[in-house]
C-alpha cells in the first residue's frame, strides 16, 4: 500500500504526529486511508522492532467551537478516559431541557483532526432546523481499539464506552437517558464499532448507523485496505490471535444472537459507497441482516469511495432525515394538547408529569400521568406539582383541557395537586366541571376541598369567571369498568396498599380502598399499578397480562438501621421492591415495563435495572418527569417539550 494512499485528504495540523510511521494506520480494516471524520490521519505509532497498538486513554485536546475536551474516570479502564463533547446552543439557552446524545465512533487512527468538521456539520444541521438539538460525544476508542474488549484484557474498549462512558454522560449532562435518546454512528472502524455496540446492547441504544464499516468479513485474514501481515498484527493484539474470538464478537454474530430484539425495536442503517474497498463485505452483511429478518435501511452510494466526507455529502439531507426519524421519539415531540388529533387515534400516549412520591425532589414531582387516547385526555393521579408539569407539557391548553382525574387512592402524594388543577384550570379557561374518579372516600375528600376553597371560588365567581368550570365533582367507583367514553375504557381493580399494623403484621382498621387502573383504547392497553405491594396473585398481574405497557411503582429498601432507614422501610409492607416488581413483570410480560413513583427519588435507572434484571429480562425503562411514551404499533419513548413561558394572553385557552 503506498504511503500516499494512507494520507488524509483533509488538512491535518502540522506537528510530530504527522511524522509518525504510518504502518498501522494503513493497517487493515479499511479505515486508515479514510480521510477525515473517521480515520483521519493521526496514525498510531509503530516501532520498528515489533509494533504495538496504541493505548492512550487520554488524547490531546482538539479546539473547535462548542466542543470541549473532557475526561472521566472509567472503572473498566481503571484510569481517566477522554472524549470530546459538542453541545448545541440550545443546551445553554434551555436549562430545563434534556437532549438526546449521538455517540460518534471514529475510525482507526483516533479521528482527532476530523472533530472540528464533524462538530460543524452537526451544528449547521441543528441551527438550520434540520435536526433537533443533540449532544455529540466524540469518543476515544483508541487508535486501533476496534471497539472490542481486547482478548488479553489490556484494553476493555467496549466496556469503557458502552457502559462507563454512557453512564458518565447520563450522570453529568442533561440527556434523554433512554435507548431512544442514544444514537450510535460511525464510519469505517467506527461503523464496525457502531454495529458491535448497537447490536450487543439494544437496550442501551435504539439507533445504529453503520457507514463504510469494516472489518465486516468472517475471518480477519485477507482484509480490504491492509496486507495480511497487518491484519495479523491486529488479530494478535486485539483478538488474542484467535479467529474464533474475532467471529464471536463480530457484528455478524451479534446480529444472530440479538435478531429478535433488533427486529423488534432498533433503527438500523447500513451505508457504503460502491467504490469502497469494503463494499462487498458490506453487501454480504446487508444480506446477512436480511436473512435474519432484521429491518434496516440499506444505502449504496454510486461512485463513492472509502471517505466519510464523500459519504455524508452524497447522502445530503437523507443523512439528516435518518437522524430525524431516529430522534422523533426522543426529542421534543409536538405539544400535547387536547383534544388529540385524529391521526393519533390508534395510539395511547402517556406523559409522565410526576414520577416521584411523598419525598420532595426537584426532578421527580408527585405522581401524575397524563393519558391521551383519541378524543379523551385523562389524568392518573394528580400529585403535588401537577399544575406546573401540565403547563410545561402543554401550556394553558392542557392545564384547562383536563377534565377527568382518576385517583388510585387518597394518599396526599396522589391527590395533593387536585386543587391545584381544579382552581387554576377553571380560572384560565375550563368551562366544565372537574371530575375526580376514585375509591370510597373520594366524595368526602372533594367535599373537604370545596369547603376549604369556598371563599376563593365565591370570590372569583363574583368577579365574573363563569361558574360551571368551578364545579368539583366526585365519582366514587367500585372495581370494574368505571369509565367508557369515546372508545376509551378505564377499569379499576383493587391492589394491596391498605395499611399493615407493624406490631401485628395484620391489616389495620381503616375504611376505604386502593386501586390500580387499566386503560384500553383501540386495541392498545396500559396497566397502572397504583401503590401496592405486588405478588404473583395480585389483581395487577391479571390485569397486566396482555397489556402493552405496565407502569409499576417501586421502592428500594433503605440500607442500615438508622431511625430514618427504619421509618422508610416501614412502607415496604405496602410498596414493591425491584425484586417483587421483576417477578411480577416476568409473569405479565408486557411489551414494555415502566417504573414510576420511585422511592427514593434519587434512585437511578441503572440501579433499578440492575436490581430488577435477575428476575425479569424484558424491556424496561425508568420514567422521568415529562417523559412521553407513545403506545401504538411501535412503542416510542420521548420527552415533552417543557415549555414554560407561554403568555396567557396569547394562549386562546378561555372557552366561552
Ligand atoms: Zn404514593
Ligand atoms: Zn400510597
Amino acid at each position: 500500500m503506498a504511503a500516499r494512499q494512507c494520507r488524509s485528504s483533509l488538512p491535518v495540523p502540522r506537528g510530530p504526529a504527522r511524522m509518525r510511521p504510518r504502518l498501522l494506520a494503513c493497517l487493515l480494516l479499511l479505515p486508515s486511508a479514510a480521510p477525515l471524520v473517521t480515520a483521519w490521519a493521526q496514525p498510531p505509532a509503530a516501532a520498528a522492532a515489533g509494533p504495538r497498538l496504541d493505548r492512550a486513554w487520554v488524547t490531546r485536546a482538539v479546539e473547535a467551537p462548542r466542543v470541549a475536551h473532557r475526561t472521566f474516570q472509567s472503572t473498566a479502564a481503571k484510569t481517566a478516559v477522554s472524549y470530546h463533547l459538542y453541545t448545541p446552543a440550545a443546551y445553554d439557552r434551555e436549562p430545563g431541557r434534556r437532549f438526546p446524545v449521538v455517540y460518534w465512533l471514529h475510525g482507526s487512527g483516533g479521528g482527532l483532526p476530523g472533530i472540528p468538521q464533524l462538530a460543524r456539520r452537526f451544528d449547521a444541521a441543528i441551527e438550520a432546523g434540520r435536526i433537533p438539538p443533540v449532544l455529540v460525544v466524540m469518543v476515544n476508542g483508541l487508535d486501533m481499539g476496534m471497539y472490542v474488549d481486547w482478548r488479553d484484557g489490556s484494553a476493555p474498549v467496549e466496556t469503557v464506552l458502552a457502559r462507563d462512558l454512557v453512564d458518565h454522560v447520563d450522570a453529568t449532562y442533561r440527556t434523554v437517558p433512554t435507548r431512544e435518546g442514544r444514537i450510535l454512528d460511525g464510519f469505517s472502524m467506527g461503523g464496525y464499532g457502531a454495529a458491535r455496540l448497537g447490536f450487543k446492547f439494544p437496550a442501551r441504544f435504539r439507533t445504529v448507523s453503520i457507514m463504510g464499516a469494516g472489518p465486516m468479513q468472517e475471518e480477519l485474514a485477507a482484509t480490504p485496505r491492509a496486507t495480511p501481515a497487518q491484519a495479523q498484527l491486529l488479530l494478535q493484539q486485539v483478538y488474542g490471535g484467535d479467529q474464533a474470538y474475532f467471529r464471536a464478537v463480530s457484528p455478524r454474530r451479534l446480529a444472530e444472537e440479538q435478531a429478535a430484539a433488533l427486529a423488534a425495536g432498533s433503527l438500523i442503517r447500513v451505508v457504503v459507497g460502491d467504490q469502497d474497498e469494503t463494499y462487498r463485505n458490506n453487501v454480504a452483511f446487508h444480506e446477512h441482516l436480511q436473512r435474519l429478518g432484521i429491518p434496516h435501511q440499506w444505502r449504496v452510494l454510486p461512485g463513492v469511495r472509502h471517505n466519510p466526507n464523500a459519504v455524508l455529502d452524497a447522502l445530503g439531507d437523507d443523512h439528516w432525515a435518518f437522524y430525524r426519524s431516529a430522534l422523533a421519539p426522543a426529542a421534543a415531540p409536538p405539544a400535547v394538547s387536547p383534544p388529540a388529533s385524529p391521526a393519533a387515534d390508534s395510539v395511547i400516549k402517556l406523559t409522565f408529569l410526576g414520577t416521584g412520591a411523598p419525598r420532595p425532589s426537584r426532578d421527580r414531582h408527585g405522581p401524575a400521568i397524563l393519558v391521551e387516547a383519541g378524543r379523551r385526555t385523562l389524568l392518573i393521579d394528580a400529585g403535588p406539582g401537577v399544575r406546573q408539569r401540565l403547563f410545561e407539557a402543554g401550556g394553558f391548553a392542557l392545564l384547562t383541557g383536563v377534565t377527568d382525574i382518576f385517583a388510585t387512592h387518597l394518599h396526599y402524594d396522589h391527590v395533593g395537586g387536585v386543587a391545584d388543577l381544579w382552581i387554576p384550570g377553571w380560572m384560565y379557561g375550563r368551562s366544565t366541571p372537574l371530575r375526580v374518579f376514585g375509591p370510597p372516600g373520594t366524595e368526602e375528600f372533594t367535599a373537604g376541598l370545596r369547603q376549604a376553597y369556598r371563599w376563593d371560588v365565591a370570590y372569583r365567581q363574583i368577579v365574573g369567571i363563569t361558574a360551571p368550570g368551578s364545579v368539583l365533582e366526585a365519582r366514587e367507583v367500585r372495581p370494574g369498568v368505571v369509565f367508557h367514553e369515546d372508545g376509551v375504557k378505564v377499569t379499576a381493580f383493587p391492589v394491596a396498599h391498605m395499611p399493615i399494623d407493624p406490631a401485628t403484621g395484620r391489616p389495620g382498621a381503616l375504611d376505604g380502598a386502593t386501586y390500580g387502573f387499566r386503560v384500553d383504547y383501540a386495541g392498545r392497553s396500559v396497566a397502572f399499578s397504583g401503590d401496592l405491594r405486588v405478588g404473583p396473585a395480585s389483581e395487577l398481574v391479571t390485569q397486566g397480562r396482555g397489556a402493552d405497557v405496565v407502569v409499576m411503582e417501586v421502592q428500594v429498601p433503605s440500607p442500615g438501621n438508622s431511625a430514618e432507614a427504619q421509618r422508610a422501610n416501614v412502607s415496604l409492607s405496602v410498596h414493591t421492591s425491584p425484586e417483587e416488581a421483576g417477578r411480577a413483570f416476568a409473569l405479565m410480560r408486557p411489551r414494555l415495563a415502566v417504573y414510576s413513583h420511585i422511592i427514593p427519588p434519587q434512585t437511578t435507572a441503572d440501579e433499578l435495572r440492575a436490581a430488577t434484571r435477575p428476575f425479569y429480562d424484558g424491556p424496561l425503562v425508568t420514567a422521568f418527569d415529562l417523559m412521553t411514551l407513545t403506545i401504538g404499533r411501535h412503542l416510542e419513548v420521548g420527552m415533552a417539550p417543557r415549555r414554560d413561558g407561554e403568555l396567557f394572553e396569547q394562549s386562546g385557552a378561555v372557552k366561552r
